[in-house]
């Protein structure tokens, strides 16, 4: 099918309301992976499934605070029904309740109650920042994460904690609150104390009163650890012909109470493309089968994924959609598409700028209530931060998309449906199916495919040539043999399922790579001499969150200024490159090609010695 066809198709059978309606249902329960509003949200998205004809199963992992997927501890079963935060003293007044604001109390926070003298921690980094003050007995306010300090604080005595944002998160509102959590192992649930989730506006006021005498507050949360399960939901439409290829769309389910962008709009994107495709599977008539999670991010997605990595040898593109529904208008723009990184070079990053442009032109595509401003998207260098990341790493390597928009409310109670549009729902859900259904294209529509991907592939090889020019010659030269090297494997991906054209993209590709920069003989032995060591990674999944727990205060600060930005894509980047087979001066340069900008081979030697450290490669 031709893609301007698969678009029509799509629009016509794709409603950016019902999106709208599903993604609002599912929003209005506290879904916090292994909890009872977690299953409530499931249940909708099997029941809409079921509605539309899809067949569905679910899968529960162990949420016991101790099952490890690779690194990743599973998370605890928790609930909460209710808490409140009171000031006490000086003034009387109500600080937050769960019942107006979920996010008011902290993820994982024990159940109690609690009165105490405030102490103000400012902005804990270290360990020495909880020893400048007596805790015993204490309430901690900190601009921290409740993650860092709830185990700090407690340790030295405190009865409660009460984090609040930074100037950076408060800056679009002081009156916003954070999705805190702990994410605590069975063995830290008996040392945490009751935690809550307060505006900087609401901290600022209890830091001015501070300044003239002591503050009292008092809390108390009812919540409990208790049984319950990680839930994996898991819809197929199959394939047909003698070898099936797979297309993996996936979107994480978990979150507070009210979070729409975060991730209602993705899963119920999702629900509305299983269920157009199976509508449509006949106009689709394709070798692809599409098969469909929704999940706990990182969480579910670890054991499912693990528990599947036979099925997933037939998966030839992963598409994670996280947070793709804003209104233009309301949150801003643009649509962005973190594409796929080079250690799985696949000509599925050539799709999405051409298939972009259609949905902007095509005004089929909006929703009659949304809004009427043209698409904007962005093709964008790889991002970390969600699922995609566990299908990008060994041992399943798949060559991974993520679609996502920026919103300030990200992770606050000001992430709500009334900032969701339509139409941007719709488009969404058109990409992501349009993309989906083009991942094994076929006659006409390969050739063309095979166009796209040309032209993305010299534009790919004349940027290495720019980077080039800020190298030596040696170096420049290896950095587009390296270029031309992802480039040459990026088209057999397209050849091993439409070959034709695969001698003329090879030609163009190989002359391309001569008319740009040095040439390259000889430069191979000048700039690899000396470079021996070839890291391997021992450890499979995505870099677990606390990897930097066994990092020195000085290492973390590297971790995070040189491999820390777009959410650690530089810091997966670097692991998936340890294959043995790569030294570390290549492992700079291909990391360039990812990231736009060279990449020094001193941070990536000093990220590795990180690596080996925390037992991540050899
Ligand atoms: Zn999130």
């Amino acid at each position: 099918m031709r893609s301007e066809d698969a678009i029509r198709e799509l629009a016509e059978a794709v409603s950016g309301v019902r999106i709208l309606e599903t993604a609002a249902e599912i929003a209005r329960f506290h879904r916090i992976p292994g909890s009872p509003g977690y299953v409530e949200a499931a249940d909708v998205v099997c029941r809409r499934l079921a509605e539309a004809g899809v067949a569905a199963t679910v899968h529960d992992y162990p949420a016991d605070g101790r099952t490890k997927t690779y690194e990743w501890v599973s998370p605890p079963a928790w609930s909460v029904r209710a808490g409140t935060l009171v000031e006490t003293a000086p003034a009387q007044r109500k600080l937050i309740d769960f019942a107006e604001v979920a996010q008011g109390v902290v993820v994982h926070s024990p159940g109690g109650t609690f009165e105490g003298e405030l102490v103000h921690l400012g902005a804990p980094t270290g360990d020495a920042d909880y020893d400048t003050a007596d805790l015993a007995g204490k309430v901690v306010l900190a601009c921290a994460r409740a993650s860092d300090v709830v185990p700090r604080a407690a340790a030295r005595g405190a009865v409660g904690v009460v984090v609040y944002p930074d100037q950076e998160r408060a800056a679009v509102s002081h009156d916003l609150v954070q999705y805190q959590s702990i994410f605590p192992t069975a063995d830290e649930i008996p040392h945490l104390v009751p935690a809550f989730s307060i505006s900087r506006r609401a901290a600022d006021r209890l830091v001015k009163e501070l300044a003239a005498g002591p503050a009292t507050l008092r809390g108390e949360v009812g919540a409990e650890f208790g049984d319950g399960a990680l839930r994996v939901i898991e819809a197929e439409i199959g394939g047909r012909g003698p070898r099936p290829r797979e297309v993996l769309l996936t979107a994480h389910l978990c979150h507070p109470r009210g979070s729409a962008n975060d991730n209602a709009s993705g899963s119920a994107v999702l629900v509305e493309l299983a269920r157009t495709l199976q509508t449509c599977r006949d106009a689709f008539d394709s070798r692809t089968g599409f098969r469909f999670l929704w999940m706990p991010e990182f969480y579910g997605t670890l054991p499912w994924a693990a528990a599947h990595a036979e099925e997933l040898r037939n998966v030839e593109v992963a598409l994670n959609l996280d947070m793709v529904g804003p209104s233009p208008e309301r949150i801003g723009e643009p649509l962005r598409v973190f594409r796929a990184a080079n250690h799985t070079p696949h000509y599925v990053n050539a799709l999405f700028e051409p298939v972009l442009a259609r949905i902007a032109a095509s005004r089929v595509t909006e929703s009659p209530r949304g809004s009427a401003r043209p698409l904007h998207g962005s093709f964008d260098r790889p991002s970390g931060g969600s699922d995609h990341l566990v299908f990008a790493a060994s041992p399943h390597r798949i060559p991974a998309v993520m679609l996502g928009h920026d919103d300030p409310y990200w992770h606050t109670d000001f992430d709500t449906v009334g900032n969701l549009d339509t139409t941007r729902l719709k488009q969404v859900a058109i990409l992501a199916g349009v993309v989906a259904a083009l991942a094994c294209p076929e006659g006409d529509e390969a050739e063309r495919v095979a166009g796209w991907l040309l032209a993305y592939s010299v534009r790919e090889l004349t940027r290495a040539a720019d980077l080039a020019r800020d190298l030596e010659p040696a170096l420049g030269a290896r950095l587009l043999d390296l270029a031309l090297a992802v480039e040459l494997a990026r088209a057999n991906t397209l050849a091993s399922i439409d070959g034709r054209r695969r001698g003329a993209l090879v030609d163009v590709l190989r002359r391309t790579r001569g008319a740009l920069g040095p040439a390259s003989s000889g430069s191979r032995v000048s700039v690899l001499k000396g470079e021996e060591e070839r890291p391997t990674r021992r450890i499979d999944g995505p870099l677990v969150y606390s990897i930097t727990d066994r990092f020195t205060d000085e290492e973390r600060v590297f971790f995070k200024d040189r491999l820390g930005a777009n959410h650690r894509a530089l810091a997966e980047g670097l692991l998936n490159h340890c294959d043995g087979t790569q030294t570390p001066l290549d492992i700079a340069l291909v990391l360039s090609l990812d990231a736009g900008t060279l990449v020094p081979v001193d941070d990536v030697r000093r990220g590795l010695a990180l690596y080996r450290k925390a037992g991540y490669v050899t």
